[in-house]
């Protein structure tokens, strides 16, 4: 089966500064895969490695089988929700789905429609006066509508009250079980990718310290610390 993410020592430094170092993975396609870390842990530096944005310093990568970002058809594969600025605040909804579909080759207009409408938004407010909350909506529909093979977050959640973030998270869900794609998505907080991921990888001061099925690390967490796990 083809891996959604192979890292191979893959390392990155900005300067003399190791962002990222000694980073191995293989994980099986079809994975909603979370990587959790604390602030400058890394965590952004592995995903635009992933989304071909930032070049390797050491080792390589490849997603789903290529090299990232190295062709049309690979950049097609892989949809990009960017932390800070995921959507244009003097654009309204309608123009970034029109935008989306001018700039995207496998582009699904139907769903985005659909999605927009379901949400409740005002295809013609513009995106500066949405809620933060309606902000993450219409950048995660326009990841999915890019119908891409691996959609990757970037703190999605981080700046969201915590029923934006329930409600985010339960649609990511619902779309990765309707549309079967891969998903890598970080946190700062394990609480946020518990329920939705089923890989976790922790990064903590630019290494990857663990990386595994959710369950079975969680397991080991709370045996280890003695903690209550939720029912
Ligand atoms: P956060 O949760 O705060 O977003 P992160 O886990 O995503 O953090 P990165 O953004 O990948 O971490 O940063 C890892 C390290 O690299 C940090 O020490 C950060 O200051 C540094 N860094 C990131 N981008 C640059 C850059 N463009 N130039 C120099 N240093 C950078």
């Amino acid at each position: 089966m083809t891996s959604v993410l192979q890292a191979q020592a893959l390392g990155r430094k900005y300067g003399k500064r190791w962002a990222l170092r000694e980073c191995t993975l293989d994980i099986p396609a079809g994975h909603v895969v979370g990587l959790v870390g604390p602030n400058g842990a890394g965590k952004t530096t592995l995903l635009k490695l992933a989304s071909g944005q930032l070049e390797p310093t050491a080792g390589g990568i490849t997603v789903l089988g290529g090299r990232p970002g190295n062709t049309p058809a690979q950049l097609a594969k892989v949809g990009f929700v960017a932390q800070d600025t995921p959507v244009y605040a003097g654009l309204t909804v309608a123009e970034h789905l029109r935008l989306g579909a001018r700039l995207n080759l496998r582009w699904d207009a139907a769903m985005a429609r659909e999605r927009i409408e379901r949400l409740g938004l005002d295809p013609s407010q513009r995106a500066g006066r949405l809620s933060g909350g309606q902000r993450a909506q219409l950048a995660l529909t326009l990841g999915l509508a890019k119908r891409p093979d691996l959609l990757i977050l970037d703190e999605p959640v981080s700046s969201l009250d915590p029923l934006a973030r329930r409600e985010f998270l339960q649609g990511l869900m619902e779309a990765t079980v309707e549309h079967r794609f891969s998903v890598v998505l970080s946190s700062h907080l394990v609480s946020d990718l518990e329920r939705v991921c089923d890989f976790l990888i922790v990064l903590v001061d630019s290494r990857v310290q663990v990386a595994g099925d959710v369950e079975e690390l969680l397991d080991t967490h709370h045996r280890l610390t003695g903690a209550r796990r939720d029912p």
